[in-house]
């Protein structure tokens, strides 16, 4: 008999369609994958430069489990800069990756049956991290007048006395939306209000288009400071998601269990790759210009193009790498003698059809929704988009 628990976490739906495209191409069919989750640029030179040195000085032992101090600085520089906060580096918890950091999180914060509230469309780990630290998701779906965020009432609505935490994560994957300041100082408001944790997935901050502003939840007040837990990370800003490196800032409390958890799970993250964060941090930003530049082209394009498809739904959306699309109109029409029941069949059929790998959103708590990445070269885009639009020519 194995873990129950293990045995209720659902495999990543995401990973699973990125590989079975890949799979296609090794297998040389011609597959545009919108399914990427990472950015499709080549890590700035100046970062591998750090870590090659890192490497030639011999930096190459364990360091301290929570990640060493002068990273630790440069992060506390960052989001005193770029967000408005302070901390101190004993505050500051290096991880392998952001989504190590949230696991970290909710091993920390959660006791048996804590439930925590889960804005949908959500990204998929969410929920199953959350039952790997033996807490309850409790997933609340925004009504569709209100551009894909929940609303007050609903989170009220949604609050038990067995309530630990909510999570934020602006902007969205997948959804691309951002909260505004005065919806997070609602949901802010709520939040002390209840007494609960905040978990602050910031990881797409840098990725924010047109003359939209990035606001962290924890810069609006001493209160919600202090409940706080702001997760970001290099992976995404950077191109950097091999890398592994990603962090929290919180109350020293929860700092303190989240480096103990870690230091008998992971020990340290990896000693180059936190050189290499330290360059990404404190070197020249021009490469995530370029970077956003290319995104926000890609963006544009890919908008305006899906807005004039029939059957589709989107909205503009406002960060991250995703647009996320309404598939419900061709729900119980069909393609070539195949009838589209649900996002996961349209998804199917896309790839075995057309040749295009889109994520089906039913893990996101969405299943009227597919997920294209434009984290894929411009060439790529178009292709992908005219097979796109060719499949919705045949249905009927
Ligand atoms: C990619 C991603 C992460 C995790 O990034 P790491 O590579 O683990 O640092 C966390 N949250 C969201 C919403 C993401 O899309």
């Amino acid at each position: 008999m194995l873990s129950n628990k293990g045995s209720q976490i659902r495999p990543s739906s995401t990973l699973a369609i990125d590989a079975k495209a890949k799979q296609m191409q090794v297998d040389g069919i011609d597959v545009v994958g919108f399914g990427a989750g990472e950015p499709d640029f080549d890590t700035p030179d100046h970062i591998k430069e750090a870590a090659i040195k890192a490497i030639e000085e011999g930096f190459t032992k364990y360091t301290p489990a929570s990640g060493v101090l002068q990273l630790k600085e440069a992060i506390c520089r960052k989001l005193e800069e770029d967000n408005g906060l302070h901390y101190e580096s004993d505050q500051i918890v290096i991880s392998n990756g952001a989504k190590h950091s949230l696991m970290n999180v909710f091993q920390a914060i959660l006791n048996p049956g804590e439930e925590v509230i889960i804005p949908a469309p959500y990204w998929i780990s969410y929920s199953e991290m959350v039952k790997m630290a033996d807490g309850i998701p409790v997933i609340v779906k925004p009504h569709k007048e209100n551009n894909l965020k929940v609303v007050l009432e609903q989170l009220e609505a949604a609050v038990t006395p067995r309530t630990k935490a909510i999570i934020i994560n602006s902007p969205s994957n997948p959804s691309g939306m951002l909260y505004h300041r005065e919806e997070l100082q609602e949901i802010a408001e709520f939040a002390v209000r209840h007494n609960l944790f905040v978990v602050s997935d910031e990881i797409y901050e840098k990725l924010i288009y047109g003359d939209e502003e990035h606001v962290s939840i924890a810069s609006l007040g001493q209160d919600i400071y202090e409940r706080t837990i702001v997760v970001n990370g290099v992976s995404k800003s950077y191109s950097m998601t091999g890398w592994r490196i990603g962090y929290t800032a919180s109350s020293r409390e929860v700092a303190k269990l989240m480096g103990n958890i870690q230091s008998h799970a992971t020990s340290n993250p990896n000693s180059i790759a936190q050189r290499a964060a330290i360059a990404a941090l404190t070197g020249p930003q021009e490469p995530l210009k370029v970077m956003k530049e290319a995104f926000n082209e890609r963006r544009i394009y890919m908008y305006n193009r899906i807005k004039a498809m029939p059957y589709l739904e989107l909205l503009e959306p406002k960060g991250a790498f995703y647009v996320f699309v309404d598939v419900s109109a061709l729900f119980g029409k069909s393609c070539r003698g195949e009838t589209i029941r649900s996002a996961a069949d349209l998804a199917r059929l896309l790839l075995e059809q057309v040749q295009v790998a889109v994520v089906p959103c039913e893990d996101f708590a969405y299943e009227t929704h597919i997920r294209l990445s434009y984290a894929i070269s411009m060439e790529n885009i178009r292709k992908g988009l005219d097979r796109l639009e060719a499949f919705l020519k045949e249905i009927e």
